[in-house]
């Protein structure tokens, strides 16, 4: 069996049972409940190890389950599954300690009523429809938010349930003690950039930290002659490159202090151990140009990123990027930048100066420089393509001072109208759902930001399933997505949230 994506990242599988029908009922409920973890496990679907867990059929073996769950390094999550009848009161003392997220999977282990032979053996030990029940009462009782995956566990759809919340859970794991870098503040004056660091750190798990230009610029002025060389070989062969950035071009040299830029951004980044960063085009000190280049291929390989000192959406992109890992499309940092009115089809042109990732990429890119009308530096080198057409989404996260939100829109990605020869930048072409109209006022009431993670491999289940385990609102703008309902939906989330303050896992 091939390495699971996110090894050697685990979920524990945890069978409530209790004493009641005998210790050969007992064996019989490790046995089945071994045999589904192990299919769990061996499934192609199934992104993450999953581990088996003894059963458990006392307050004092939940309660130590849990604990161990929340030290153990590599376990992201707890799979729980009400095989016979687990009275729930024995639950109390570990799910109030329990500090990963949790899924109950409510499965039988017989897909169907053996109509000819069932007794009531069989029914004492297929409980799950009512043993399940109990389990989801604690948690209503408790309000301890959870997923519900329901279905027959060797159901290719219940295991893609499980797969998008294991996403979810590898993706909150990640932040936990991640670390991201800003390099310069905010763009002066920008507001929907700005947000509360502690908060954030309480509430996602992870730290943003500035540092000087300087500190960047001395990793960047570190890169050697044959570093770079080698590096522009790699771009060589990976993108068409522009005349001017060829051997001999005029501005041959432009590449390689793109290439430096790189070189120092990724020594900077791997040597702190940081998982992503920002960067503001009004902060530039001793940097030739706006990094643009870099930023793209260190999005491409992992690293969250956020321009304008966005530090929000660099945490929110690499999360979307650990979710993303192993599936097919792209995912990048975006911002909604022009429309397109035409009455026969309005849509909405996203790009940005030039941070685009390439993971998002028809086709092969094209690497070009040209001048930047801001920041008062050299011409910035980029790569530049169109996203290939398919379903995507938007996402955002905002600070509203009391919380955070994070604000969805699906969309269709749909190919330019026409070639855009002179547009110097990277691009995605998308008409919004439900309509353009409803989702432009959507989003700009619900205050989303236009710094955005544009994905083309995510979908909004990812998204909810993430946002309910970090505990932040959601909000979608989708298919079935009225104006009249968003409006409430933003009254009654702004109540709820005042009365109920914040709960993250
Ligand atoms: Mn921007």
């Amino acid at each position: 069996m091939s390495e699971k994506i996110y090894h050697p990242l685990e979920v524990w599988f945890v069978t409530g049972s209790q004493h009641l029908y005998g210790p050969e009922a007992l064996k019989q409920v490790a046995d089945d409940a071994r045999q589904v973890a192990a299919a769990l496990d061996a499934a192609p679907q199934i992104p993450a190890n999953v581990v088996f867990r003894p059963i458990v059929t006392t307050p004092d073996e939940i309660r130590n389950v849990c604990i161990e769950t929340n030290s153990a390094p590599n376990c992201i999550g707890i799979i729980a599954w009400m095989h016979t009848f687990s009275p729930a009161r024995m639950w109390i003392a570990g799910l109030t300690q329990l500090a990963k997220p949790l899924v109950q999977l409510h499965t039988q282990y017989g897909r169907d009523i053996p109509w000819d032979s069932i007794d009531m053996d069989f029914m004492n030990l297929h409980q799950t429809a009512h043993g399940g029940r109990e389990f989801g009462f604690i948690g209503a009782r408790l309000r301890i938010a959870h997923k519900v995956v329901i279905g027959h566990w060797q159901d290719a759809e219940t295991l893609a349930e499980l797969d998008v919340w294991m996403r979810a859970a590898a993706a909150r794991h990640d932040a936990q003690g991640a670390k991201f870098a800003r390099f310069g503040d905010n763009m002066r004056e920008v507001a929907v950039t700005e947000g509360d660091k502690v908060s954030a750190q309480i509430q996602f798990g992870y730290a943003v930290n500035g540092y000087g230009l300087g500190d960047l610029v001395a990793h960047v002025n570190a890169a050697g002659d044959r570093q770079i060389d080698v590096l522009i070989e790699e771009y060589e062969s990976a993108y068409t490159v522009a005349e001017p950035l060829t051997t001999g071009g005029s501005m041959r040299s432009s590449l390689r202090d793109a290439a430096a830029i790189e070189i120092g951004l990724r020594s900077f980044l791997s040597e702190g151990g940081f998982k992503g960063f920002t960067t503001t085009f009004e902060n530039l000190h001793g940097l030739k140009q706006l990094p643009g280049l870099a930023p793209q291929r260190l999005m491409a390989d992992g690293y969250g990123f956020g321009a304008e000192g966005d530090w929000k959406t660099a945490a929110l992109l690499r999360a979307m990027k650990v979710m993303a890992k192993g599936l097919d499309g792209g995912t990048s940092f975006m911002e909604d930048y022009t429309y397109h009115f035409h009455p026969d089809g309005m849509k909405v042109l996203g790009a940005h100066m030039l941070e685009i990732c390439p993971s998002i990429a028809a086709g092969k890119p094209s690497l070009e420089i040209h001048p930047l009308g801001i920041g008062g530096k050299a011409d910035p080198v980029r790569l530049v393509f169109n996203a290939p057409a398919g379903p995507g989404l938007n996402a955002s996260m905002i600070d509203l001072g009391d919380r955070f939100r994070l604000l969805v829109n699906t969309v269709d990605t749909v190919v330019p109208d026409a070639p855009l020869p002179k547009l110097p930048v990277a691009r995605a072409l998308w008409v919004p759902h439900p309509d353009f109209k409803t989702a432009i006022a959507a989003w700009i009431l619900a205050g989303g930001a236009h710094h955005t993670g544009f994905s083309q491999s995510l979908t909004v289940q990812h998204l909810q399933d993430y946002a309910e385990m970090v505990g932040v609102e959601f909000l979608l703008i989708g298919e079935q997505s009225t104006l009249a309902d968003l409006k409430k939906e933003l009254r009654w989330n702004d109540l709820y949230y005042h009365v109920t303050g914040l709960r993250g896992w």
